[in-house]
């Protein structure tokens, strides 16, 4: 079926970066397999610095494995993934897989914030903890100055009210907005988003997407999983269609969802809209 469907080689990178600057991300020829399932299949992206990335496609394309692998969560089987000029990890032949140590991946994670479709939230913990827990135990602050700082996140995000309230005790979109908080409490240059609002019911979507769209703009790279069109056409600096585990177009919002120029991606178009 994947071989059906007429890919350029190269989809054109549009994202591309000033002489001098590394890119937030740079992801080059990386394939990914379980089993025989190709699940990333020669993906090739550059995301710029403080740019919003929105990645849609159909269930199953790819997307949340791709940003697990930026993240460190998979391995890719060949090419690489650098996230501020810094390798992931690179498989450059078939025996000579160099990986980096438990140390350094752990470290380059402190530098993305990840937020899930389904919040993640410790449950025993209030929004405050939730956000304070990890400066604080990773050292990066002192236990006052990180409550401090996740005041100020939950303010930010509307829910300076909420600081003592236990995620049973939120509704879907405050505890994502307090997952969001949480993402930024190590200040993290890069933010991955999969599927922030698909589990939420229609009308709390709006809260969470005004939270993100604060936050885009702001310096902070975003990569977002979405089915929220919308947004993607507001914030997004790129928009990457990816089917069957490769990026079929990408280019600005105008370009891809409004001209697109595949007919794989436009199909999708038609029945998202
Ligand atoms: P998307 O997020 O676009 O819906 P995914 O990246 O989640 O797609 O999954 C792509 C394909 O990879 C799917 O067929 C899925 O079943 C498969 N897959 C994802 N993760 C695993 C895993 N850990 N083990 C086996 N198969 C997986
Ligand atoms: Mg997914």
């Amino acid at each position: 079926i994947r071989d059906a469907v007429p890919v350029t080689d190269a989809a054109p990178v549009t994202d591309a970066v000033p002489a001098g600057i590394a890119a937030a991300v740079e992801i080059r020829g990386v394939t990914k397999s379980f089993g025989a399932n190709r699940v990333l299949d020669g993906v090739d992206l550059t995301v710029c610095p403080g740019h919003v990335t929105v990645v849609i496609g159909p269930s199953g394309a790819g997307k949340s494995t791709l940003l697990r692998t930026i993240n460190h969560l998979e391995k890719p089987d060949a090419g690489y993934v650098r996230v501020n000029g810094e390798l992931i990890g690179v498989r450059q032949q078939k025996d000579h897989f160099r990986e980096l140590p438990e140390r350094a991946i752990l470290a380059q994670r402190a530098e993305i914030g990840f937020v899930f479709q389904s919040f993640n939230l410790f449950p025993h913990l209030t929004a405050l903890e939730n956000v304070a827990a990890a400066p604080a135990a990773t050292g990066r602050a002192s236990k006052s100055e990180a409550r401090e700082r996740a005041a100020e996140l939950l303010t930010l995000v509307g829910l300076a009210d909420k600081l003592d309230a236990y995620p049973g005790r939120l509704s879907g979109g405050q505890q994502q907005r307090v997952a969001i908080a949480r993402a930024m409490a190590l200040r993290p240059g890069l933010i991955l988003f999969d599927e922030p609002t698909s589990a939420l019911d229609p009308e709390l979507v709006g809260e969470v997407l005004a939270v993100m769209k604060d936050l885009a703009g702001t310096g902070t790279t975003l990569i977002v999983v979405t089915h929220e069109i919308g947004f993607a056409r507001e914030a997004a600096d790129t928009v990457v269609f990816m089917d069957a585990g490769r990026i079929v177009e990408q280019g600005p919002p105008r370009r891809v969802l409004d001209h697109p120029e595949h007919p794989r991606t436009r199909e999708f178009l038609s029945k998202v809209l």
